[in-house]
């Protein structure tokens, strides 16, 4: 299930809820995510202070973003870098296809990255016959598969192994296999003559370092070191929220960021950059700075911390309904409680009167973000505004919902109205059959309503005394 539609979100869960296979594999992996957070930690003392701080520094940051932004591409571009700024998606890949097409690059390998994939660059370079190829084993099989991510972190995650070893059956034409290793055996083989051949690498950033214009990019497979290392020239596609201000702050997102995601003390790889490095790596860097509503998100006050996300993945693992319907339901880039918050917001993403209502609101999404960030109250305001101001073909109510406000407003305005309202109600639960009528139905298909009591609330202390 794969390329959904944000505004059918309705429709794609419940396509999605008919899939056991995809719900045993999504169970399997967010819960093993989960045991392994819970673990990595339990065994820090300061967890809690180390949130804090991370919310700290990403506020001030937010605050400040033109500043530290500003200082961060004069760091950058005096250690060697040249940086480019996209105003939007269509911006951001026209730069990256002029830098490929100025270079003479004709082979092209990609790192993990989430800006990428929000702003579809994939399909733009395939339009000037330059597609890249994922380097990542997750992203490597989604695009094996011709399909997109369903996790930030994990973006294979809806695959079984079974699944998997089928895909490479068809597309690779190996002997059959569900083994882990073998298979990732024959992905290193292919992925190895990609690195080889490759003349530009192309990356995210997972922190921009305004102090010293350093870049910092993490990953457990070794495939975005080779990326950013083997071929001539990188580009490295960071959103403007990703910069902070000071070196030292790394060590607070170092410490939140592998064991929120996926429960390590650390990832494998951690690669820092600071300009390009033509004696031993590439001979240009680029970093391309993406706005794509950003700024507007900056602006407005209410909705700044969506901005504060380090794409960890936690808030997905412990979300009940992505744990449910997984990642592609979403139809957005960004699947989960940070899709429904941010997705809406980008440039040109649809889903603002979607998205936003596809959480329970139980809060585990901000009791597991390592910055902090209220999503429940963030999805809340969405709603409120999605409320105010609906689509155009949203904006007339149906009959019968505006009637049933009429009804519910006119049993409301005074006592005795709402006691006969109350004892109609009453005598009407009590029909047989009722209860599963109409959109009642909807509701007690898979809940119990309990029988009304004899005697309304009011009136107990009355019978009592
Ligand atoms: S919102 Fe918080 S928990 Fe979710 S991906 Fe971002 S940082 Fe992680």
């Amino acid at each position: 299930m794969t390329h959904l539609d944000a505004e059918h979100f309705d429709q794609n869960a419940r396509a999605a809820l008919q899939d056991a296979t995809l719900r045993q594999a999504l169970r399997r992996a967010t819960d093993l995510f989960a045991e392994r957070r819970a673990r990595a930690i339990g065994a820090v003392e300061d967890w809690e202070a180390l949130r804090e701080q991370a919310r700290a520094i990403k506020a001030h940051t937010l605050a400040r973003l033109d500043h530290y932004l500003t200082q961060f591409a004069d760091q950058a571009e005096r250690a060697g870098v040249k940086v480019h700024w996209a105003k939007d998606a269509a911006a951001a890949c026209r730069i990256v296809a002029q830098i490929a097409a100025d270079h003479d690059c004709h082979r092209l390998v990609k790192a993990k990255s989430m800006a990428t994939e929000e702003i579809g660059l994939n399909a733009a370079l395939a339009r000037a016959d330059k597609e890249p190829i994922e380097t990542d084993l997750g992203e490597w099989i989604i695009q094996l598969a011709g399909e997109t991510p369903s996790h930030i972190i994990v973006p294979a995650i809806h695959k079984t192994r079974q699944a998997i070893g089928a895909l490479f059956v068809d597309q690779l034409g190996i002997p059959p296999t569900t083994e882990p290793a073998v298979l990732a055996d024959h992905a290193r083989q292919r992925l190895r003559a990609h690195f080889a051949q490759a003349d530009l690498g192309i990356s995210g950033v997972n922190f921009g370092v305004a102090e010293t214009g350093t870049i910092l990019i993490l990953e457990n497979e070794g495939n975005a070191r080779m990326t950013t290392t083997l071929p001539r020239v990188h580009i490295a596609v960071m959103g403007i929220e990703k910069v902070i201000p000071r070196f030292a702050d790394l060590e607070v997102f170092l410490r939140l960021l592998p064991r929120s995601g996926t429960g390590q003390h650390l990832t494998t790889y951690q690669s820092l950059l600071t300009g390009p490095s033509p004696q031993d790596g590439p001979r240009e860097l680029h970093v391309v700075l993406l706005d794509n509503g950003r700024s507007r998100i900056v602006a407005d006050e209410a909705m700044r911390s969506t901005l504060a996300c380090i794409r960890c993945g936690a808030c997905l693992n412990a979300c009940p309904v992505y744990q449910q319907i997984g990642g592609h339901a979403y139809g957005s880039v960004y699947p989960g409680p940070i899709g429904a918050i941010l997705s809406p917001q980008l440039d040109g993403h649809a889903g603002a009167t979607t998205l936003p209502f596809a959480s329970s609101l139980c809060g585990a999404c901000k009791d597991v973000c390592p910055v902090k960030i209220d999503i429940p109250s963030l999805l809340l305001e969405l709603r409120h505004r999605a409320v105010l101001s609906p689509p155009p073909h949203q904006r007339r109510r149906p009959f019968l919902e505006r009637l049933g406000f009429r009804l519910w407003a006119f049993c409301h305005r005074g006592p005795r109205r709402q006691a006969l309202l109350m004892f109609l109600t009453r005598l009407l639960l009590r029909v047989p059959g009722v209860r599963r009528l109409g959109p009642a139905g909807a509701w007690t298909a898979t809940r119990e309503l309990p029988a009304p009591p004899r005697l309304p609330f009011r009136r107990r202390p009355e019978a009592r005394r």
